[in-house]
């Protein structure tokens, strides 16, 4: 195709491809510095009871904030850190920040922390995890791993044996995203999972659409059947909320609820919202 159109064309297509190439390096070079001087930063974002409203756990979220770049999103960001080959470097310092945050909260509440599809090609991942864990000092019992379904097809033996070692140490693993990627709903019963978040693309048109809302029964009814817990995500609204807590969904996380938040909001959060905690009470204790 370029032929015909001509050489010009071709200089047109291999200067934007150098452009391209040239900003994903200062990219991952901005990122590989940022990792090193421990700018990459990590909110929090409440996950809870539905039926309440109260919080049962975290979702660690990565937040970096370049001074050239400004926000970069971890959409973009973590695929480049796996792409590039230092997500283990990035993980190690974000599990770090998230395990020591999460010593400060109730010990009834779990971090959720999100795993990459490379990470499960990785045999190095879960002694990597339960070392940072160590380290920081908090109960693997308190670690919730999420994970997609596309990375546990990409490489199923090696995750399977991942997924294995961290669950004989206490982890738990919820699949993230669910509905989304390459479903295979035999997944679900090879692999040994605790916890389904449903997508957030069928969440959010749950009271508009009906094919979302039999969507999500049906995950529901299922989840049920298969002794897994189940969280919906992206619940924006009260009327969200509302229809889910209809369907019998038990767990809950989204907008309506608290967007993500650094380390010391989340602290604040917790002193307005969980039962008896202070900050101060908790650092005597
Ligand atoms: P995810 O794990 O599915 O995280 C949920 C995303 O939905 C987050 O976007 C969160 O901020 C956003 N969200 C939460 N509630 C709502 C809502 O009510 N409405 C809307 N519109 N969005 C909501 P975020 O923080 O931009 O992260 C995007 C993705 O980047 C995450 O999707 C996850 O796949 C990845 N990611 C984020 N942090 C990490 C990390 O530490 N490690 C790895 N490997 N991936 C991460
Ligand atoms: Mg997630
Ligand atoms: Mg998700
Ligand atoms: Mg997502």
């Amino acid at each position: 195709r370029s032929k015909r159109r001509g050489r010009g064309q071709i200089t047109v297509y291999s200067r934007e491809i150098a452009q391209e190439m040239k900003r994903s390096t200062q990219l991952e070079q901005a990122l590989r510095n940022a990792i090193m001087a421990d700018a990459v930063d990590v909110h929090f974002q409440p996950i809870v009871r539905i039926r309440d409203g109260s919080v049962v756990g975290f979702e660690a979220l990565a937040r970096w904030i370049d001074a050239d770049l400004g926000f970069v999103s971890p959409a973009v960001f973590v695929p480049l850190a796996e792409e590039r080959g230092f997500i283990d470097a990035l993980s190690e310092t974000l599990l770090r920040k998230a395990a020591e945050a999460a010593l400060s909260w109730p010990r009834e509440l779990f971090l959720s922390f999100n795993l990459s599809s490379a990470q499960l090609m990785d045999p190095t991942t879960a002694p990597t995890i339960l070392a940072t864990l160590a380290r920081v000092g908090l109960d693997p019992l308190r670690l919730e791993l999420e994970i997609t379904e596309t990375a546990v097809m990409t490489s199923a033996d090696t995750a399977e044996r991942i997924i294995a070692e961290l669950r004989q140490a206490g982890v738990r693993i919820s699949l993230d995203d669910f509905g989304t990627g390459q479903s295979s709903l035999g997944r679900l019963r090879d692999f040994t999972f605790d916890k389904v978040k449903i997508d957030r693309a069928f969440v959010s048109r749950i009271t508009t659409d009906r094919a979302s809302e039999h969507i999500v029964k049906a995950i529901i009814a299922m989840c049920d059947g298969l002794d897994l817990q189940v969280v919906a995500e992206g619940i924006e609204g009260k009327a969200d909320a509302e229809k889910l807590k209809a369907l019998g969904c038990s767990m809950g996380q989204g907008y309506f609820y608290g967007r993500p938040v650094d380390a010391a909001a989340t602290l604040a959060y917790l002193e307005r919202n969980y039962r008896d905690f202070t900050v101060t009470t908790r650092e005597i204790a």
